[in-house]
């Protein structure tokens, strides 16, 4: 009233995004507490429980008193675990020095784009793509720059377009396969071309997010960013346990870093987050070196649902879908209902009961399509392509 200024907080936070994911899970469930039945296709989590072993090392580890802090950067024996796991599944040498255990995938796309974001600063991204990318990459202040990832190339990011947006004042290039929201793995043959012609960007990052790593299907192939030793000294690799092992609640994830900014990432964790809370560094242990036969059983699940679910999705009127190499979403294309992708996706959860994403949640070049994640029960599958399909035949457009 008095015309004294009031609190202002910095134009920083006007420019960061969101993760529709999370919007439509809350309206889901709204949804759901009034009455209605809803089939969510929409969040990216697996349906899975934590195998039982991991549940019980945390258990174990609240019992026998793990309850302080740990290391900034982890656990010892987890960092180790990490490395071992690395080295032996990429034949490539990973110190366990330069691994850093975080509260999530999200923390070290946050902390890298952090480092290398600033006004001024270009970073490429993939669209369309895992939207906190660009949503990061403004909140910094530095110039988003999409490299559209298309169907027409298998939803696979292309090397040569990828090295046609780069320019002096490039920072960080974020690479992502197998892929959100596509499912696209790209060939290695990409990968190839891709770290030949980045010898001749010195300037340029690279924070390749491999947190579906271990979920590739028959004639698809995860290529690690960690394989191509020239580019070790500016690669950020990002992975963790929230999907391979169903753990998303838990909040964990590991990254690996260059040795020359490992101490920049130590302190920003000593900063922000201090540690990962410990029980669920225990649980993380025993994830990497307890069996794997709960990770084998579950990508055997998602492979069925991903075969049942484009089938289905391809036999409904004006929609098509690619069978995808990776992770477990189909990336259906709707252009031919007349459609666009947000509205179509907002009446079918309004009033068809499915949940699914509209392609432009994950940027321009999604539009005209929608995700649906196919983690979710053969029967919800069935019944939520028979919904779909009775909504897009009772509402023709144009
Ligand atoms: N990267 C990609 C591509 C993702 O899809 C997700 C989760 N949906 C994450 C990172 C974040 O994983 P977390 O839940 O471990 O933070």
């Amino acid at each position: 009233m008095n015309g004294s200024p009031a609190p202002r907080v910095i134009d920083a936070f006007s420019r960061i995004g969101e993760e529709n994911a999370f919007a439509v899970l809350a309206r889901a469930g709204e949804l759901a507490a009034q009455g209605h039945d809803i089939i969510n296709l929409g969040i990216g989590q697996p349906d899975f429980a934590t195998p039982e072993h991991i549940v019980e090392a945390a258990v174990a580890a609240l019992r026998d008193g793990a309850h302080g802090y740990t290391p900034a950067t982890g656990l010892q024996p987890l960092r180790e675990a990490v490395a071992a796991d690395l080295v032996a599944r990429h034949g490539a040498p990973v110190d366990a020095e330069t691994v850093m255990i975080v509260p999530g995938g999200k923390v070290t796309m946050f902390a890298a784009i952090l480092m290398f974001g600033e006004p001024g600063a270009q970073i490429l991204y993939p669209d369309p793509g895992f939207p906190i990318y660009r949503s990061m990459i403004e909140f910094t202040g530095a110039t988003p720059i999409a490299v559209p990832i298309r169907q027409s190339n298998d939803f696979a990011f292309s090397a040569a377009e990828t090295l046609s947006l780069i320019t002096a004042d490039t920072r960080l290039l974020i690479l992502n396969s197998p892929a959100n929201p596509t499912g696209g793995v790209t060939p290695r043959a990409e990968f190839d071309a891709l770290a030949e012609g980045l010898a001749a960007h010195p300037q340029v990052a690279i924070l390749s997010d491999e947190i579906y790593d271990r979920m590739t299907y028959q004639g698809s192939e995860h290529v690690s960013l960690l394989q191509y030793p020239a580019l070790r000294d500016r690669l950020i690799l990002l992975n963790g346990w929230s999907k391979t092992y169903a753990m998303t609640g838990w909040r964990l994830g590991y990254s690996v870093w260059p040795e020359a900014w490992f101490e920049p990432i130590r302190k920003l964790a000593v900063n922000c987050w201090s540690c990962v809370n410990a029980p669920a560094q225990h649980a993380a242990l025993a994830a990497l070196t307890g069996p794997q036969d709960a990770v084998a059983s579950m990508m055997s699940a998602f492979d069925e649902r991903r075969r049942f679910t484009v089938e289905g999705l391809n036999a409904l009127p004006g929609v098509g879908c690619a069978l995808p190499g990776g992770a477990f979403y189909a990336f259906a294309d709707i252009g031919a209902t007349g459609w666009q992708a947000k509205p179509l996706a907002s009446a079918l959860l309004e009033r068809a009961g499915v949940a699914t994403i509209g392609g432009p949640d994950f940027g321009v070049h999604g539009e005209g399509f929608i995700r649906l994640s196919y983690a979710n029960s053969l029967t919800n599958i069935e019944r939520a392509i028979e919904r779909i399909e009775r909504f897009l035949v009772g509402h023709p457009v144009g």
